[in-house]
């Protein structure tokens, strides 16, 4: 059945016309009229959801009432004007609403006499039960809609909508217009073995039940379909890069050799954990397989991610391959390379360091040396396998820090002509559900284990009246002979008065502590400036280290053992985590000291507390991702996070197992989608998945 229709400009949907098809495309990105079918309520009202203005009552969660507008002013203020409303509820009971942003406009929207829906948190103000800046419609004559116990889809609206005349209740018209004409039209894409394995509704009725749910088991069932759809077209995406991936060979590394067992059971003064020995045995078995490995190695700050690639790197030189080492920063560069030369010496191997501002002629030898394999391992930037160099033999490229390396910037890493194995390295534990989306396409090792003998930090919430009595303990650290950081935040809007903050910290506690050397390190200090403090600080030649986040990752000094973080209610809770990982390096105990003003937001609340009640990276970014939502934990631009119009990773994983099973399923049985019964799923896929942002949807 031909499915033209669906890409069909809203333009021509009865009902919409020019003007709101611009609008629409504009706010939402509705253009064509599958886009429109997928335009979702995103609330319904019907009477089981709403609240009798009579019984309101406080809470944190958001509630729903109807009423009628008895009457609406602005009020001036000292500081701004606002508008309040005061609604008179349906079975009696009033309240206030209050707007302070967009006051004329709100105005505007609303007379006396409206019946309207209101969406939000209670508050009580003296006598009144209020909402501030509540989502609202508009319901007028259908209002009577909810005596029939109809259910009331509400449609995402917003001022330029509301302009343009698109409210809920015309959003509604379109749609009941829309399927009319064209509901039976709509064709089931996905193919009947997985409509019955994961017993779904039909993706006509669902669609028709999404928009006009007949009860709320009815609009639940479609919500589930909907939401399964979705996640599986994300699903068979990495089904299939995976699968591609499966059929690029990478070099066949030997059995583990001299100098691998020579590291792991000479150089390394300890022994590996349970965790790094399995790490160690998965890419030791992947890299001897003859298909590319890609693998990620996740694991704490500290857990010990950097001797396990170390390991490897001397696997693939035990099997006559080269091996880079590419850090997000220069700075890391230069400190894995010092790093990694303690390791290598030993054995009397060298690695060679490449980054921005080395002597031509320097570079020159490094990279002639490169390409003529006389290198064994090399450490640099991102820079290392993107520009011109050229390894004689590249046998495995290690990438630390993986998540600050884009899904594009992968992508473009596994599309060099040479395929070398991959081992990519994050200390941001990305929670399963993330992973299966954002890193679907790869395998995962987890250093779910500290070494031994690690003392969990002990960290500590002070307000600034408690500032005497954390210096007095960090004078008593420092006395011990221990090192400590001072770390202040860095927010590209105020970075000059930040800096300045660090800045006069510094000099600040060089008066308190004057028999100890105190050192300063930011990014706008040159950056051999602050690689010779670091370096003293390493040294014990400074025991207060005063920083701004460039010390974030890598560093390592285990005689530190305290972390104070200056206004920590301005950092995010990864990051947080990641400073807190500068401690802890040794069999002392650690301290994270958190300096947080009283103006704390609710998420800075919960991000702070996160720190004090736990030391796990992996429950400490499943708490960071309940935080901020799945959208914002890495930026959906830098990762290329797909954007999900009804799904929600953080919440709906079981349905993304599924998804995910599905899909895999799927490739399994037909890699290209070529039989009969894959079809529609095909050329749904491909015109609508191939044109949203996943550019790479072809299907072979
Ligand atoms: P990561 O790269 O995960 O931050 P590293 O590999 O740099 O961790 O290890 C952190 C510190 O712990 C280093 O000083 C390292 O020598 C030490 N270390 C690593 N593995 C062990 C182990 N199994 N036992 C004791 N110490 C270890
Ligand atoms: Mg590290």
């Amino acid at each position: 059945m031909s499915t033209e229709f669906l890409e069909q400009d809203v333009r021509y949907v009865k009902g919409v016309g020019e003007k709101r098809a611009d609008v629409w495309a504009e706010q939402y990105g509705v253009r064509t009229v599958r886009d429109l079918f997928h335009f979702y309520p995103r609330r319904y009202l019907d009477r089981s959801t709403v609240t009798p203005v009579g019984r309101l009552r406080e809470g944190p969660d958001p509630v729903t009432v109807v009423g009628t507008v008895q009457s609406t002013s602005i009020v001036p203020g000292k500081n701004q004007k606002r508008f309040e409303l005061i609604l008179q509820g349906e079975q009696g009971g009033r309240m206030k609403c209050t707007w302070f942003q967009g006051v004329w406009w709100v105005r505007k929207a609303f007379e006396e006499g409206d019946q309207v829906a209101f969406h939000g948190k209670v508050e009580k103000y003296g006598r009144w039960f209020s909402m501030t800046h509540p989502d609202f419609d508009t319901l007028n004559d259908e209002g009577a809609i909810l005596e029939t116990g109809r259910i009331v889809p509400l449609y995402p609206g917003g001022e330029a909508m509301e302009n343009v005349g698109l409210t809920s209740r015309a959003v509604r018209r379109i749609l009941y217009g829309l399927f009319k004409e064209h509901g039976l039209k709509l064709s089931e894409p996905l193919p009947e073995w997985m409509v019955e394995t994961y017993d779904l509704m039909e993706g006509r009725v669902a669609l028709r039940a999404i928009h006009f749910p007949k009860s709320q088991a009815e609009r639940a069932e479609a919500e589930r379909r909907l939401k399964f759809e979705e996640l599986f077209y994300i699903q068979l995406l990495l089904a299939q890069m995976r699968r591609q991936q499966e059929e690029v060979t990478g070099p066949a590394f030997d059995a583990p050799g001299e100098h691998t067992h020579t590291f792991v059971r000479e150089v390394l003064p300890f022994e590996l954990t349970g965790a790094q020995k399995r790490s160690l045995r998965q890419v030791i078995e992947d890299t001897q397989s003859g298909v590319q490995m890609n693998r990620l190695l996740q694991g704490d700050v500290g857990s010990g991610k950097t001797v396990v690639a170390v390991a490897a790197m001397m696997h693939a030189y035990d099997s006559g391959y080269q091996s880079a080492f590419m850090a997000p920063t220069e700075l890391l560069a230069e400190q894995h390379y010092q790093n990694l030369t303690e390791y290598l010496r030993p054995m009397g191997l060298m690695p060679h360091l490449l980054v921005g501002g080395q002597r031509k002629s320097e570079r020159e030898a490094i990279l002639k040396d490169l390409a003529e394999g006389r290198v064994p391992v090399a450490v640099g930037t991102h820079a290392l396998i993107q520009e011109e160099v050229e390894f004689d033999n590249l046998g495995l490229a290690v990438v630390d820090e993986q998540h600050r390396f884009g899904v594009a910037q992968r992508a473009e890493m596994f599309e060099k002509g040479t395929q070398p194995h991959m081992l990519l390295m994050t200390a941001t534990p990305i929670p399963r559900s993330l992973a299966m989306t954002l890193y679907g396409d790869l395998d995962v090792s987890k250093i779910d284990e500290m070494p031994p003998g690690r003392k969990p930090v002990d960290t500590r919430l002070r307000a600034e009246k408690r500032r005497g009595e954390v210096y007095a303990f960090l004078r008593d650290r420092l006395e011990q002979g221990e090192q400590a950081y001072v770390v202040y935040p860095l927010v590209e809007e105020s970075e000059k008065m930040d800096l300045k903050d660090a800045e006069s910290g510094a000099a600040d506690l060089q008066e308190q502590f004057p028999d100890f050397a105190v050192g300063l390190a930011h990014g706008q200090l040159p950056s051999d400036q602050t690689e010779q403090t670091m370096q003293r600080f390493k040294a014990g030649e400074i025991d207060l280290l005063v920083a701004t986040t460039v010390i974030e990752v890598g560093v390592d000094v285990p005689n530190a053992t305290v972390m104070m973080i200056e206004h920590a209610e301005r950092f995010g809770l990864s990051q947080l985590h990641q400073l807190r990982g500068r401690v802890g390096r040794s069999d002392q105990q650690s301290y994270c000291i958190l300096m947080a003003g009283y103006k704390r937001s609710q998420e800075a609340k919960q991000r702070l507390q996160a720190m004090v009640k736990t030391n796990d990276g992996f429950e400490i970014s499943e708490t960071d991702l309940q935080i901020r939502g799945a959208g914002d934990f890495f930026g959906t631009r830098q990762s290329g996070m797909p954007d999900l119009k009804i799904a929600d990773i953080t919440e709906d994983t079981g349905i993304l197992e599924d998804a995910r099973d599905a899909a895999f399923a799927l490739v399994d049985r037909d890699p290209h989608l070529r039989a009969d019964a894959h079809r529609q799923l095909r050329h749904h896929y491909e015109t609508s998945y191939a044109n949203h942002g996943l550019g790479f949807a072809r299907v072979g």
